[in-house]
């Protein structure tokens, strides 16, 4: 390995980092040349596509205008963007904005924000936010220990507050999204026994993805979930919170994923499509009865030194006019029912669970045997096989997956990909498959 590649990864010794030198629109280019197309936009992050002309513009015309200002202070990047929010982007209602570094960041915000909250109307014994027992929110300790993606938690526990979970909306009889909408309808149920057993007075709020992202690779609910839950959470004084970090910004098809649920959540959190890679940058968004206390009582929540960076405003102010003038949310919604049709055959493979997923944001988890839902032995890798032998077949597929969700990849692709890069992706994809099936079989000595 080259030196200088391995010190750009300290932190992650036992690997060798993919090198991309440049990238353009849906293609990512190695050092070589080689093109490799982004399936995932990174890490489902670049909705609009890499390396536009016109956001390093606006970039560049924001630098040279304001570096940094403390972020409580208000700029003209700033307010044009909450604007832009206020206007196109949140459910109606959801008025608050405040922003931050990223989605961990935004989900962190969001714990404290709903303790502040509670405290402040006096409901002193509300710290707890219930998450779902397979979902992921970051890697702050706070957002660790509301989700529970069991790799990423692993050996973390003594450092985590323990928060109660709900069970997520997949299977866990059946071990897979697809089988039994029963179990999955109640699985909203469950959200009362964990009230009943941690006693409402201890709830500050309940979080959920409105699709499970990289826990679960896709995992869609029954239509009426989100609803139910907001419902169950708001009847014993609990605030609703949706972590939008992977399904906003146009990535379901809609301008945030839960409107397709039929719910407007107290406390919203978005990350990755909001700047769409151009900026490290997150969002925190409220009714403003959330915020009402805290204005009452001239408190604030406390800001990260870089949150709103001028720049960084500026970019997401770009990067979201880019979606609305080129109408990409439009655009997801016409081509997903493209792209699941050309995942069909995917889904007949035979270590092919399911593909499932909405809009841009789909999975595909394979398993041994697809008929009794057989999981390959953990140490074969399989997942990681797929994701290997994708990039050999020059596309990039998203590793996702944990606890039940063994192996698994996600589909995230820019909103702007064509047809024929759809065609590339689901056949580099049947290769990469029957790749991982060959050297695991191999290995196996079967
Ligand atoms: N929440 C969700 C739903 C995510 O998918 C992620 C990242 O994948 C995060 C939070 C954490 O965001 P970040 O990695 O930007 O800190």
């Amino acid at each position: 390995m080259d030196e200088s590649q391995r010190l750009a990864s300290a932190f992650v010794p036992y690997h060798v980092p993919f090198a991309v030198a440049r990238a353009e629109g849906a293609y990512l280019y190695t050092p070589e040349g080689r093109p490799i197309l982004d399936a995932a936009g990174g890490a489902i992050v670049a909705n609009i596509g890499h390396a536009r002309a016109e956001v390093a513009e606006a970039a560049k015309e924001a630098l040279s205008r304001l570096s940094y200002v403390v972020p409580t202070w208000a700029t003209p990047e700033k307010a044009a963007l909450v604007q832009r929010l206020r206007t196109n982007w949140l459910p109606p209602g959801v008025t608050q904005c405040s922003f931050v570094s990223g989605g961990s960041e935004s989900v962190d915000a969001a714990v404290r924000l709903a303790r502040q909250y509670q405290l402040l109307r006096g409901e002193t014994g509300r710290w707890k936010v219930v998450g779902s027992d397979l979902s992921y929110h970051g890697v702050t300790t706070s957002g660790l220990a509301v989700g529970h993606h069991a790799n990423r938690r692993a050996g973390f526990d003594p450092l985590l507050l323990q928060f109660p979970k709900m069970p997520a909306p997949y299977c866990l009889d059946c071990q897979l999204g697809r089988d039994d909408a029963r179990c999955r309808e109640q699985a909203a149920d469950r959200l009362e026994e964990v009230f009943e057993r941690e006693g409402e007075e201890t709830i500050a709020a309940v979080i959920a993805e409105p699709v499970t992202g990289s826990a679960g690779a896709a995992v869609v609910p029954p239509p009426g979930h989100w609803k139910r839950v907001a419902e169950i959470a708001r009847r014993h004084g609990a605030l609703f919170i949706a972590d939008e970090v992977m399904t906003g910004f146009g990535r379901l098809g809609s301008a945030m994923g839960i409107q397709q649920f039929g719910v407007v959540p107290d406390i919203m959190v978005g990350g990755k499509g909001l700047a769409g890679g151009y900026a490290a940058m997150g969002g925190i968004f409220a009714t403003e009865a959330v915020v009402a206390p805290l204005v009452e009582a001239r408190q604030e929540l406390m800001f990260y030194t870089f949150a709103g960076l001028p720049v960084n405003c500026a970019i997401a102010d770009k990067v979201l006019a880019i979606m609305e003038d080129e109408r990409l949310v439009e655009r997801v919604r016409t081509l997903a029912p493209v792209l699941r049709k050309k995942l069909a055959r995917i889904e007949e493979h035979p270590n092919v669970a399911e593909v499932r997923g909405m809009g841009f944001m789909l999975g595909v988890e394979f398993v041994k045997d697809k008929e009794t839902l057989e999981r390959f032995p953990k140490e074969s890798g399989f997942g990681g096989k797929v994701v290997a032998a994708g990039i050999q077949e020059g596309v990039f597929f998203y590793p996702a997956g944990s606890g039940p969700v063994q192996d698994a990849i996600m589909l995230g692709p820019p909103f702007t990909i064509t047809e024929t890069d759809m065609d590339l992706m689901v056949d580099a994809l049947e290769k990469a498959i029957e790749s991982a099936a060959t050297r695991v079989a191999v290995a196996s000595g079967a």
